[in-house]
């Protein structure tokens, strides 16, 4: 029906390269690497083979470039990432506590990513799209809110199909505005991709079982849960239930790992495979990403993944 299409921030990303350590002092950083949850959702969508687009925006730096060149090299469509002569590429600087947490300082509203918005390449490209994936992070994003809702319409109205990975980050949950389009986008999806306590998030319920069963009851057609190094769960509206070990990797990075699963679920999925297969190449992606540094750094494509599920042994 057409491309799979994204919206929302790109961002270099530097990270912290000693576990425990804060931001206030001064220490060995590592970066800048392409970054931004939707930029690695969609690098994953085109490695894999399908196709993919963004709507985005960078400025005209050597951090823009940096991301947009991978983008393109690596087969997205890149003709929707406006570049501002007004403001600089967004960054996120991350920092890992001994107990695995992140934290974050993003760098969005104020610099080329905050700047997303429905131009015209923009409208070409939701014009042409047959999947729109929601990142949560996108939300925060005032520009990139309005472009969410009307390419869920568009799409919708083609006939195409809309999955939401919450990805909820408390540095960015600033507003009332982001609250509002997080229903509006449960409330279309078709496919939903949480992440531990965002399943309880979205349902409004603290048990996982009744949290799944209202949010199938509510129409949305397939979740799949994610669970770190404790694997996966796909759920589907007949009740299905499918449970998938995680690999046995050593991890290095855990950021983008979601991001690669998620692209990896959905790809699959619209290249005609069953849940089984799917959630399986999924859970190899999302275990791919996490034993390289760099967000965008792991992802991989088919053949990359066939080899990583022959040869890894589970948990
Ligand atoms: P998010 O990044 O959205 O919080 P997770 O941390 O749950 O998502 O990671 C997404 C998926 O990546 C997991 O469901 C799992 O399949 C895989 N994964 C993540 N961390 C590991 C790990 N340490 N070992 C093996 N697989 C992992």
């Amino acid at each position: 029906l057409g491309p799979t299409v994204t919206v929302g921030e790109i961002l270099v990303e530097i990270m912290a390269t000693t576990v425990g350590a804060g931001f206030r002092e001064p220490q060995a950083l590592t970066g800048p690497y392409p970054s931004g949850a939707p930029a690695i959702f969609i690098d994953q969508v085109a490695r894999m083979g399908g196709a993919a687009g963004i709507v985005a925006s960078v400025g005209n730096d050597d951090f823009g470039r940096l991301n947009v060149d991978r983008l393109r090299q690596d087969g997205v469509d890149v003709s929707a990432i406006a570049v501002s002569e007004d403001w600089p590429t967004g960054s996120a600087f991350v920092r890992y506590r001994p107990d695995g947490a992140r934290d974050f300082v993003f760098n969005i509203a104020r610099s080329a990513a905050g700047q997303v918005g429905l131009t015209p390449a923009a409208k070409d490209l939701i014009g042409r799209a047959g999947h729109v994936h929601v990142m949560g992070t996108a939300l925060s994003i005032p520009g990139a809110r309005e472009v969410i809702l009307y390419a869920i319409e568009t799409v919708r109205a083609r006939g195409g199909s809309i999955s939401f990975d919450p990805n909820l980050r408390k540095e960015l949950l600033t507003d009332d505005g982001a609250l509002d389009s997080f229903n509006q986008v449960l409330g279309a999806a078709d496919l939903l991709l949480p992440s531990g306590e965002e399943l309880f998030t979205a349902a409004g319920l603290n048990d996982e079982v009744a949290a799944v069963a209202s949010l199938l009851e509510s129409g949305i057609g397939e979740i799949v849960l994610k669970r770190g190094e404790q694997g996966a769960s796909f759920f589907g509206r007949d009740r299905q239930r499918v449970d998938c070990a995680a690999f046995a990797v050593d991890e290095i990075d855990p950021t983008g790992a979601g991001d690669s699963f998620g692209a990896a679920y959905l790809t699959c999925r619209r290249k005609g495979m069953t849940p089984d297969a799917a959630l399986l190449h999924a859970n190899a992606a999302g275990a791919r990403n996490v034993t390289r540094l760099g967000p965008m750094e792991g992802v991989s494509t088919l053949v990359e993944l066939a080899a990583f599920i022959a040869e890894t042994p589970r948990r």
